[in-house]
């Protein structure tokens, strides 16, 4: 395993889907002295909704439907998102499904924090490693023999 260290303040991605948008805005407007100690990020739409609601600072990917599951994954990839509340919708099909799929497995491969929905996502901020470091366990597939 490859240790990679999650500093004390996080790099969150914020991404809801449509029909999850209100429940995640009132969510982060909830919380925002506690998410105001991290750096947020989030898909377009999301993000911009966010900024309108709380006055919070977040930077914006795009749309998740053109692309911005994909950045972000990516950033999870390059160590920009350790760290992500995702409340993706569970009763409506989305034309992105193979980037939403593609993202929910780079969080799992790269070991990072993920909430799939409200009651998740208050346990991981109240959680009392919220604030400290941590290291994520990346599995090292150098080793395996090819
Ligand atoms: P949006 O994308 O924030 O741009 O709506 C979210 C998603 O559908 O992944």
């Amino acid at each position: 395993m490859i240790k990679k260290n999650i500093g004390k303040q996080k790099h969150i991605a914020l991404v809801a889907h449509d029909n999850r948008k209100t429940d995640l805005i009132n969510w982060v407007k909830n919380n925002s002295n506690l998410l105001g100690r991290h750096f947020l990020c989030g898909t377009g739409t999301t993000s911009r909704l966010i900024t309108e609601e709380t006055l919070l600072p977040v930077k914006i990917y795009k749309s998740g439907p053109l692309g911005g599951d994909q950045q972000i994954g990516a950033a999870i990839v390059d160590g920009k998102v350790d760290f992500m509340i995702f409340f993706w919708d569970p009763l409506t099909s989305q034309p992105h499904d193979p980037d939403v799929k593609a993202l929910l497995r780079i969080a799992v491969l790269y070991d990072i924090p993920v909430a799939m929905n409200q009651s998740t996502a208050d346990f991981l901020l109240r959680s009392s490693i919220m604030e400290e470091e941590y290291d994520r366990n990346i599995f090292d597939y150098s080793i395996i023999r090819r």
